[in-house]
């Protein structure tokens, strides 16, 4: 009898599920509204219920269901499987997850931070395959990140390693949401990038995007890329702003964990070649000359379902413990 393996993604709007096979191949998936008011005990429920019901309805005998990997949001205690604190899931304050979802559902689980979930995805059957040593940047609303070095997920001490975004790149720089001043996530995430624009904008700065800001009261980072491509001075120079932020975060990644590769993720990957190529342009422009690196700078390719399919990575991998 094959093994097979579910995959969650716990999203404060979404939890995403899916079931594979020991290959981790995505043999179908389903998703239900996360209804985060409800609280934990419900949630953890509601997967639960979900569990059996992807395997009933793609015919897999629940017996045969290995493990369930999970990833969800906010600072955790990744040892232990304990969700300290989740900015968009309010009332999940020291929930003991992987227990939980041990109990309800019998199964071994495997528990893992969302972003580290979907660096391990990218590692597995991603853009990351082949790369034992590969750093993962997310760009939305932060900038997420994961590490991978021989293989394995950099945690560090207290479980909080790989908060990327964080990373100073301006002495006494832009003011981050974290409180720091100077952090890579103030410049080039997406909110930031249509932050600068608008900050511009507002100052009384020229630019076709001005027509857009009027009539819809902010812009995307989408409308910063379509007009760069026409040629706007303006979106050009926030588009070089955002890709020279994330260039020299590149320099500064290769330094610390010497990566075979770094991938991209995100919204705003949608940019296509204008932003990886001016990426890869400010990375080799500060890189220092001492000898050729050959690390590569990529988008990642599984979209919003990294998460999903790294948990159930997780799961396969390291869900054959019998800790039953
Ligand atoms: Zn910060």
């Amino acid at each position: 009898m094959p093994d097979y393996f579910i995959g969650i993604d716990l999203g404060g709007t979404n939890i995403k599920m899916g079931i594979f096979d020991e290959n981790v191949k995505l043999l179908n998936s389903i998703s239900s509204p996360t209804n985060a008011q409800e609280g934990p005990d419900v949630i953890i429920n509601r997967m639960a219920e979900m569990s059996r019901q992807i395997c009933a309805e793609n015919d897999i005998e629940y017996a045969s269901l290995k493990a369930i990997g999970v990833g969800a949001p906010g600072p955790s205690n990744i040892a232990e499987g304990i969700v300290v604190a989740a900015p968009n899931l309010p009332k999940f304050r020291n929930v003991p997850i992987k227990q939980m979802i041990k109990d309800r559902t019998r199964k071994v689980c495997v528990f893992e931070n969302d972003a580290n979930a979907a660096c391990y995805g990218e590692y597995v059957v991603g853009a990351g395959r082949g790369a034992d040593n590969m750093v993962f940047l997310t760009l939305g609303t932060g900038i997420g990140g994961g590490i991978i070095t021989n293989g394995h997920i950099i945690h560090g001490f207290m479980d909080n390693a790989a908060e990327l975004g964080h990373i100073i790149i301006e002495m006494d720089g832009r003011l981050c949401g974290c409180g720091q001043r100077g952090c890579v996530e103030a410049y080039a995430s997406a909110t930031s990038t249509v932050k600068r624009a608008v900050e511009a904008l507002q100052a009384g700065r020229q630019s076709s995007l001005m027509e857009i800001y009027k009539q819809k009261g902010t812009v995307t980072a989408k409308d910063i890329y379509t007009e760069s491509a026409k040629g706007d001075a303006l979106a050009l120079e926030i588009t070089e702003g955002t890709a020279k932020a994330l260039g020299i975060l590149c320099v500064s990644l290769l330094h610390v964990t010497g990566p075979r590769r770094i991938l991209f993720a995100g919204g705003m990957i949608a940019a296509g070649d204008a932003l990886l190529g001016r990426i890869r342009h400010y990375y080799n422009k500060y890189l220092w000359p001492l000898k050729p690196e050959q690390m590569e700078i990529c988008f990642a390719t599984l979209g919003e379902s990294a998460g999903m399919i790294g948990a159930a990575a997780l799961a396969c991998e390291f869900g054959n413990g019998s800790c039953l």
